[in-house]
């Protein structure tokens, strides 16, 4: 289960409101909570690396993963996942996604409609790569663990 505070849930809200038309994309910097809770610390925005297609893409770079992982170890953080947001388009994994995704990762997609942001949803990809499921998500009330 991805977890995230309320103000990270806007902070994803706004960007993708701000990125309309295109994409946005970002990663999760946090920690590992007993079984499986992904306690996000922070949001971290990236840039849309991808030339062509942003309104329907978005491409992290080696050079950008390695500096997010790098970051995170300073921290004493983990990359948990990523989110982009899909203007115009449900909060589901496309084709390129799931070509793109790595297992493991939370990835969360934020549908924005007409420059609105509507709804989000987090997915992980099976390990087979043939799908993604859906994963649980929180809005926590209280910083509290
Ligand atoms: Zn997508």
């Amino acid at each position: 289960m991805l977890s995230i505070s309320p103000e990270q849930a806007s902070q994803i809200r706004q960007h993708a409101k701000q990125e309309y038309p295109h994409e946005c994309c970002g990663a999760f910097l946090g920690q590992i909570v007993g079984e499986d809770v992904r306690w996000v610390e922070e949001v971290v925005p990236i840039t849309n690396e991808q030339e062509e297609n942003r309104e329907r893409r978005f491409l992290i770079t080696p050079q950008q993963m390695m500096a997010l992982e790098r970051t995170a170890a300073q921290k004493g953080l983990k990359v948990l996942g990523f989110y982009h947001s899909h203007p115009d388009h449900p909060a589901r994994p496309s084709d390129y996604d799931r070509e793109n995704a790595l297992p493991w990762y939370s990835y969360l997609i934020i549908s924005v409609q007409k420059g609105k942001p509507a709804e989000m949803h987090c997915w992980r990809l099976l390990g087979d790569r043939s799908d993604f499921e859906r994963e649980q998500m929180q809005i926590r009330a209280l910083e509290m663990r």
